[in-house]
């Protein structure tokens, strides 16, 4: 294994890890970016499906959609030549109830009785409210964090609703659709950060905002426009297996114990640069701070000599990923258009609680020329206990069984697609779920404030440990680059 010198050495190549080292290469500081799979992008992933002719046609296995609030997402990808669409939202969306009849509508509420709206009106003015006494920075700081950390948000809709409907509708939107687990394993506050890290719970569910643009080319585009300008810097294929570190003034993990009582009483840990070795499969990188840009879940997977600070290590086992399947159906044509149908559709507690029109356009497109591709794509999700039932059934049941769903919103048809695929970030080994990670309950209040403060050298940047853009690859982005600044400060 060829040992290199390098300022900085960034484990994976995701967003979060390659954005930190852009802006450090942007800077001068020489970098190495060791990336554990054969190609960059992390949850971000370009991807193509063969129909039954063999024609290839373009899906996104991970991440893909941009809301207006990701700022910092949409500015870099201006800066890297790439350019977005719009995702189709023309015509009706289907709702189906929870006995499962189907109704059409437009606008932004859901077609329910008099009572159930309302009661989901009461319910999104109360978690807006929440949300506006939140620093999604500091979410353990506000008053009541701790008491809205020790019941799960199921349960604090309960205190609020007796409308089982509303609850699932409300529920629906954090728990299966972002967090994806189920509402009663994760806190009320940890929902809260969901909702602000999108600026209002409002955003959240309104799926116009925040599943606004698509970049043209794919998600993954981003990344392989940042991995092209670190260049040679960027080692793929080669897993960190373990990280030697140690501090400039020769303090030990001992020393750091104290980590909590310090961050809690504001006194700051500069993250100075001291000495660290990475030891990957094919390469030993010296450098003199680490951007650890992995998923919180992660961790763990690398040895540490000396080991994390207590606290770290015992934060670090609260953390884990959800999980959920996100599905592709690739028709002739988008046959929901035809009918006047959007291909959006919503189903709080159905097995695919959502779908959306995600037809491709630009050179993702077969005929690969300006416009939109003739075949029609829905995108679905399903997740938690549902994904875990799916998972369980044999492929060709699960298959029809997913289909099935997708025909309850948008007709027979959907029974029929040309080509089918299924994500499966949690059978990744470098992953582990989908499409995040989150806090077990009551993590959040007592760990959360560890979570963005390095270790002596080590730093620590990725979506899953953001404030705005939490989860999504706008927080990504912006967590390697405020690690990447952090580190310029230090280094001089
Ligand atoms: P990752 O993308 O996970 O990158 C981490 C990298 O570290 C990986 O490449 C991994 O291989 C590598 N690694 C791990 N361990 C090691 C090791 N020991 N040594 C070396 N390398 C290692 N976000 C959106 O904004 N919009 C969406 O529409 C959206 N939809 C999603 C749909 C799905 C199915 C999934 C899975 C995610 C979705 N996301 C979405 C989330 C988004 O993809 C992530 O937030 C983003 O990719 C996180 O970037 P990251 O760099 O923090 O982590």
């Amino acid at each position: 294994r060829p040992t290199l010198e390098r300022d900085v050495v960034i484990v994976g190549a995701g967003p979060a890890g390659l954005m930190a080292a852009y802006t450090l290469k942007k800077a001068g500081k020489s970098v190495a970016v060791v990336e554990a799979r054969e190609r960059v992008g992390g949850r971000t992933w370009n991807a193509k499906v063969k129909d039954m002719n063999g024609t290839e046609h373009f899906i996104e296995i991970g991440g893909q959609w941009i809301s207006p609030d990701q700022t910092r997402l949409s500015s870099l990808v201006e800066e890297l030549g790439l350019t977005t669409f719009k995702r189709y939202r023309d015509g009706k969306n289907v709702y189906r109830a929870p006995d499962n009849t189907r109704h059409t509508y437009t606008g932004e509420a859901l077609p329910v009785s008099d009572a159930t709206n309302a009661e989901m009106e009461k319910l999104t003015d109360l978690l807006n409210a929440k949300v506006d006494q939140m620093d999604v920075a500091r979410p353990w700081k506000m008053p009541d964090a701790a008491e809205l950390d020790t019941i799960s948000f199921r349960a604090w809709l309960q205190q609020h609703s007796d409308d089982q409907e509303a609850i699932d509708n409300i529920s629906m939107s954090i728990a299966s659709g972002m967090l994806t687990k189920p509402s009663h394993t994760f806190s009320a506050l940890q929902a809260l950060l969901m909702a602000a890290s999108a600026g209002s719970f409002s955003n959240l569910v309104d799926e116009d905002f925040i599943l606004d643009e698509r970049v043209v080319g794919g998600m993954q585009s981003v990344s392989l426009k940042l991995a092209q300008y670190v260049g040679d810097d960027v080692i793929l294929g080669s897993p960190v297996r373990q990280l030697n570190w140690a501090t400039p003034d020769e303090s030990t993990a001992d020393a750091l114990n104290n980590i909590s009582s310090d961050v809690r009483n504001g006194v700051p840990r500069n993250g100075a640069p001291g000495q660290v070795t990475a030891y990957a499969d094919s390469v030993i990188v010296k450098a003199k701070n680490v951007v650890l840009a992995v998923p919180p879940n992660l961790y763990h997977r690398i040895q540490y000599v000396p080991p994390l600070p207590r606290e770290q290590m015992i934060a670090h086992q609260h953390i884990s990923m959800g999980l959920v399947i996100k599905v592709h159906a690739v028709y002739e044509t988008p046959f929901w258009r035809e009918k006047g149908l959007s291909g959006t559709g919503f189903g709080g507690g159905h097995v695919a609680p959502e779908v959306y029109d995600n037809t491709n356009y630009g050179p993702n497109s077969v005929n690969a020329k300006e416009g939109e591709d003739p075949h029609g794509v829905l995108v679905s999700f399903i997740s938690d206990v549902h994904a875990e039932r799916m998972w369980a059934l044999s492929e060709e049941e699960r298959k029809q069984e997913i289909l099935a769903e997708l025909a309850a919103y948008l007709g027979e048809e959907a029974m029929h697609p040309i080509a089918f695929y299924l994500s499966d970030m949690a059978a990744e080994e470098w992953t582990r779920g989908a499409y995040a990670t989150s806090y077990d309950l009551g993590g959040l209040s007592r760990w959360g404030h560890l979570q963005n403060e390095p270790t002596g050298p080590i730093y620590y940047a990725c979506s899953d440990i953001a404030a705005e853009g939490y989860q999504h690859v706008d927080g990504a982005i912006r967590q390697g680059e405020i690690a990447a600044n952090s580190i310029l400060e230090q280094l001089g």
